[in-house]
């Protein structure tokens, strides 16, 4: 072959080559367009707006509207085609139960969209940690859930709202986060509903997790360590399609000279279970056990937890007799999951032995 014949040759096998590429590049496109995420906002400081850029603590949670939040963050046009929906405007401190299941049906209806893949709450971050668990139980869907929040509001100085709602997005529109519960993404950690918490007040590092993150975003992409073992969203047996109301419960404080006020004042209202937040390995005094006992014998259920921060680990039978008493051992819960669970729990169940099997397996 001559010269000039090899070129030409070369030439067309280029060309083609080049046409080759760019048809793949629009059917790769065509083949895989952008996910659907729904973004649910709900206020929060994420939503929030103060004096000046040096208010990173003095300011109003809940003033911005969705529309604006994703406006600011261009960048998740391409992660995914979203929309925004306000479903409340609140500081997640007034959160009640109806609130939560007002979201918890909203999310569940939009779980079931065959033009939904994945859906984000925005939320305030002092009760993120129990909506989180609640939707945890509830929601029947593989389909990505993910809250985020932000300590500092957008008007600040190093603001984290922007970031944590991207990769919030980000983890929502990923096929990888199937069906690994209703998560909450913060500081670049992806952490599980189920048991992450606020442990501090005051700085982006706020969350941890006694038993780490799940995985974490890096760049606009998610990076998995490990899966929860405890039963969650299709593996539940709560749905909250079928919950009609959820039962009061609220939680204790144990601490030095505690008495029996608030235990005798939450019987009398009609609450179904007591959360005692107790000291260490959840400990009771023993002027308190019979208050207890006798809330017991009223029909109300009580759930011993520990206001441990890091790993309020409590056993059952250590420290006090739950078999004799039929208390509840509240596992690694800290006391507001254990009041979330021990509400959703009490829909199925008044047996105080179902209620145990349930705080383990969740
Ligand atoms: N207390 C407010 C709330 O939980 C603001 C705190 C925050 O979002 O960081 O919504």
């Amino acid at each position: 072959m001559r010269l000039a014949q090899l070129r030409s040759c070369l030439h067309v096998f280029g060309l083609l080559a080049l046409l080759t590429a760019f048809s793949s590049t629009m059917t790769f496109a065509a083949d895989r367009p952008l996910p659907n995420v729904v973004v649910l906002a709900t206020g929060g400081t994420i939503a929030g707006a103060g004096a000046s850029s040096a208010n990173s603590a003095t300011y109003q949670a809940a003033k911005v509207p969705i529309s604006k939040l994703l406006e600011d963050v261009p960048q998740l046009g391409q992660v995914a085609n979203v929309t925004g929906e306000q479903v409340f405007q609140v500081a997640s401190e007034s959160f009640t139960n109806d609130d939560l299941m007002v979201l918890a049906r909203r999310v569940s209806a939009l779980s079931k969209q065959s033009d939904v893949d994945g859906i984000v709450i925005t939320h305030g971050t002092d009760t993120v940690e129990e909506t989180a668990y609640f939707l945890n139980l509830t929601i029947h869907t593989k389909k990505p859930i993910v809250l985020v929040a932000s300590m500092r509001p957008g008007t600040a100085m190093s603001a984290d709202g922007m970031l944590n709602l991207y990769d919030g997005v980000v983890v929502a529109a990923s096929s990888s986060a199937r069906d690994r519960g209703v998560m909450v993404v913060l500081n670049d950690n992806i952490y599980s509903g189920r048991d992450v918490s606020k442990m501090i007040n005051i700085s982006p590092n706020a969350f941890v997790s006694p038993w780490g993150s799940l995985g974490m975003v890096v760049e606009g992409k998610p990076y998995w360590f490990r899966l929860l073992d405890k039963r969650h969203t299709t593996h539940s047996e709560f749905n909250i399609d079928h919950i009609k109301t959820l039962p009061e419960v609220d939680v204790v404080y144990g601490y030095g000279n505690v008495d029996g006020t608030a235990i005798d004042a939450f019987v009398q209202k009609g609450d179904k279970a007591i959360i005692y937040a107790g000291t260490g390995n959840g400990a009771v005094p023993a002027r308190l056990v019979p208050v207890l006992q006798k809330a017991r014998e009223q029909g109300v259920q009580v759930v011993r937890s520990s206001h441990v921060n890091l790993g309020g680990f409590v056993v059952r039978n250590a420290e006090q007799p739950d078999d004799k008493y039929n208390w509840v051992a509240g596992h690694d819960l800290n006391p507001q999951k254990a009041k979330i669970l021990a509400s959703v729990a009490l829909t199925k169940t008044t047996n105080s032995r179902d209620i145990q099997r349930i705080f383990w397996e969740y």
